[in-house]
Parts: structure tokens; C-alpha cells; sequence
């Protein structure tokens, strides 16, 4: 498909929206996406003609929504090249998914004494889990620290594996500096100390291909709303060893094998962990939105939105006294910034009132404000239908900021 950005853009209506009479400049992308036509006619599509609950009925629609619901699974399990559909949990998003990891694996593997590895620029999702289970536990949670820049310090990392090591959950790419973690080398690693690992791939699932058979690695969270799909849908994938063993999450109808009043078998994965009524609709408009970016190529997405962060960064550091916050040579679509004194909320403020939408704040990852020495920063981050004319309306508006704020 050629490169079309201005194409891309009549798919999104939010992005005709005038803010304070000016054009929406929106730039927080990683905190969520906006959705293309084909993924909002797709739920409106369900919700009108064939909306039925799945997997109980025998009746006509609620075979058509099972089978749209299952294809969605296949869908999902095809993106990610997964084995089999049966490594591909439904849940709410990342969130859910690591907290299902934290009880349903804390609950099988981990006991008193045994050690989680998370690493100092995780996003609150990927540590307050933990820090329960551990709590629960009495485990210990274990810090892969970062250096100056943000970078992880693998020989550092890598001193932490032990016989008590029972999981490391580490983000692909930090929703902060946007620097991309070498998580293969890091699998092989963990690997090597018979270590599982649970990738945070939030981040890193809208921008670039994730082929969890080439990383290898054991469990995999992401959510749907960060990749152009609907909010309420996010995905676990597991290895089927792990997850037909794991004990299920939470409890009630779908997941059941058979009910009596003293005692519950289970289903196998991934329908042990799916207890209730489904995001059908979710999961349906998330394999929409993976037929979208397929259908433009994860290649074309990660070369456009390149351009765009190194665009944004040299335009940012042209403008004096304004802070890159996290340095690497690899770095996914998103950039964190200071200006001069200001506060983050002043910037955002500013830019908001220009029409500009970008995160401000600690971004759910506080631990990693704090090595940074600061509260927070601003965040803008790059989707595919954002242009250079977005970059250029970002940094005039820095620089607005910069003669309205700092001294
Ligand atoms: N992990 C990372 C790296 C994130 O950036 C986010 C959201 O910003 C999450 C986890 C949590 O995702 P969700 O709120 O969709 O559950």
C-alpha cells in the first residue's frame, strides 16, 4: 500500500475535530489511539446486526458472534505468531493481564522466599501487581536498575537470576523515553537460568512487528485501545504449558467444566480465564484494527513514525533550555521533554489551549520520575496518521511556552 498519510487521516473522524476553533493536534498516542472507520463500523456492524451472547446459545446469532469472536482469537494469535489461538487470553488490557499473571502464576509457581524480576522503568501496571504478590507471598521483588539515560543495565540484570528467580516481567518499550529494550538477547538470558518471561508490550504492539515465537518469550500482555481498537480489550498470550496449568483468575460462568455444589473443574486455556460474558464486541473491533495495521504493514507504521521522533527531537533540542528526558539509538514513537523550568501541566496547558493534545505528568511510572530527579515530564508520541505539520505545530508551540514561562 503506498504511504499516504493524508488517506490515513480521512479514516479517523475525531481527527476533524476543531479544539478551541483550532485543528486537533493530537499527539498523546500512547496513552491511547484513535479508531479508523473500518473498526467503528465493524462494533456498530455487531451491535446491529448480530449482537447475541457467544459460546451458550444455539441459536442463529449467537453462532454468528461465537464464530466472529473466535476468528478474532485466530486473528489476534496470527499477528503475534502465536502457535496456536489457545495461547491467547481475552482480558480489559495489559493491566488485567499482568494482574491475572500475578495471581494466577503467583498462585501456581510462587512461593515464601521465591524471587519477580521487574526493572526500575516499568509503567505502575507492570510493578504494583507484583508488589502485592511478593506482599502476599512474602517473596521478594527484585529491580533490573536503569542507568543516566533510561537504559536498562543488563550485566546488572543479569546478576539478578537465581534459583529462586520464578518470572521476569520487563516492558518491550518504556511508555516514558520510548527506549526499546533488547528483549531477545534478554529472553535468551532469563532463558539460560530456566526463567520465564512476561513481556510488556503495550508500547510496542501498535508500532512494530512482535512475533512472540521469534523472542521467545513465555507470556505476552498488550491492550487493544493503544492500537487503533476499541477500550476494554487487551490480550495475555501464554505458552499452553504454562497456561493449562495455571489456576484461573477470577471465577463464575464460561469457564467452567463441570458444577456441582461441593466442588468446580475448570475448561482448559484460554477459556479457564475468560470467567462471564465476554468483550465480544472488544475483541471483534480488535481484529478490525489488526486487519487495519496489517493491512498498511507494521514496516510502513514504524518507518513514518521514525521520521516523525526524529523529526520531533531535533526540532526539540533546536530550542534552547528544552530537556530530552531518556537517550537511546533505539527508541520507538515516543518523546519525553522538559521546557526550561516549567512545569509539565503549565506546558500541557499551553498546548492544550493551542489546539495540541500531549500527555503531561508522571506518566504511571513514578519509580522512574524519581531516578530521573523530577515529578514528571511532557509526553508527545506519534501515531500513523500524525505529519511533520503536527511535529511543526508542537514545536512552535514549545517555543510559545518557552517565552510565556521560562526566564
Ligand atoms: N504498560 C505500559 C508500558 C503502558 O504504557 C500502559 C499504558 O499506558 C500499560 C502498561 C497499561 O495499559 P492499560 O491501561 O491499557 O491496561
Amino acid at each position: 500500500m503506498i504511504f499516504d498519510v493524508n488517506f490515513f487521516r480521512s479514516q479517523f473522524p475525531i481527527l476533524s475535530e476543531k479544539i478551541y476553533g483550532k485543528q486537533l493536534v493530537y499527539l498523546d498516542n500512547g496513552a491511547t489511539t484513535q479508531k479508523p472507520h473500518s473498526v467503528l463500523e465493524k462494533i456498530m456492524d455487531v451491535y446491529e446486526r448480530y449482537n447475541s451472547n457467544v459460546h451458550r446459545g444455539v441459536h442463529h446469532l449467537s453462532n454468528i458472534t461465537t464464530d466472529l469472536h473466535e476468528n478474532a482469537r485466530k486473528r489476534v494469535a496470527e499477528h503475534i505468531n502465536a502457535i496456536s489461538d489457545r495461547e491467547v487470553v481475552f482480558t480489559r488490557g495489559t493491566t488485567e493481564s499482568i494482574n491475572l499473571m500475578a495471581y494466577s502464576f503467583g498462585e501456581t509457581y510462587c512461593h515464601e522466599g521465591d524471587e519477580i524480576i521487574v526493572s526500575a522503568m516499568e509503567h505502575h501496571a507492570n510493578l504494583v501487581p507484583w508488589q502485592l504478590l511478593c506482599e502476599r507471598k512474602k517473596m521478594k521483588l527484585r529491580i533490573a536498575p536503569i542507568d543516566a539515560n533510561g537504559c536498562l543495565i543488563l550485566p546488572e540484570l543479569y546478576k539478578l537470576f537465581n534459583e529462586r528467580t520464578k518470572l521476569l516481567s520487563i516492558t518491550h518499550v518504556s511508555n516514558v523515553t520510548g527506549i526499546v529494550n533488547p528483549i531477545e538477547e534478554i529472553v535468551n538470558e532469563a532463558h539460560a537460568h530456566h526463567v520465564p518471561v512476561l513481556i510488556d508490550a503495550a508500547q510496542s504492539m501498535p508500532h512494530m512487528i512482535v512475533d512472540v515465537q521469534a523472542i521467545d518469550c513465555d507470556f505476552m500482555a498488550f491492550s487493544g485501545h493503544k492500537m487503533y481498537g476499541p477500550n476494554g480489550i487487551g490480550v495475555l498470550y501464554g505458552r499452553r504449558r504454562f497456561l493449562d496449568e495455571m489456576v484461573p483468575y477470577q471465577s463464575g460462568g464460561a469457564m467452567i467444566d463441570k458444577v456441582t455444589l461441593e466442588k468446580t473443574t475448570f475448561l482448559p486455556a484460554p477459556l479457564r480465564f475468560e470467567a462471564g460474558t465476554p468483550d465480544y464486541v472488544g475483541a471483534i473491533g480488535l481484529a478490525a484494527a489488526i486487519d487495519y495495521i496489517d493491512n498498511i504493514g507494521k514496516e510502513s507504521i514504524r518507518d513514518h513514525e521514525k521520521h516523525l521522533t526524529e523529526y520531533a527531537l531535533e526540532g526539540l533540542r533546536s530550542i534552547d533550555g528544552v530537556r530530552i528526558i531518556g537517550e537511546s539509538e533505539n527508541r520507538s514513537s515516543v518523546v519525553s521533554f522538559l521546557v526550561g523550568d516549567a512545569h509539565p501541566y503549565d506546558t500541557g496547558m499551553i498546548l492544550d489551549k493551542m489546539g495540541i493534545a500531549v500527555r503531561t505528568g508522571h506518566h504511571c511510572a513514578q519509580p522512574l520520575m524519581t531516578h530521573f530527579g523530577i515529578t514528571g515530564t511532557v509526553r508527545a508520541s506519534f501515531a500513523i496518521y500524525n505529519t511533520t505539520s503536527d511535529v511543526d505545530a508542537l514545536i512552535d508551540g514549545v517555543k510559545r511556552v518557552k517565552t510565556m514561562l521560562c526566564k
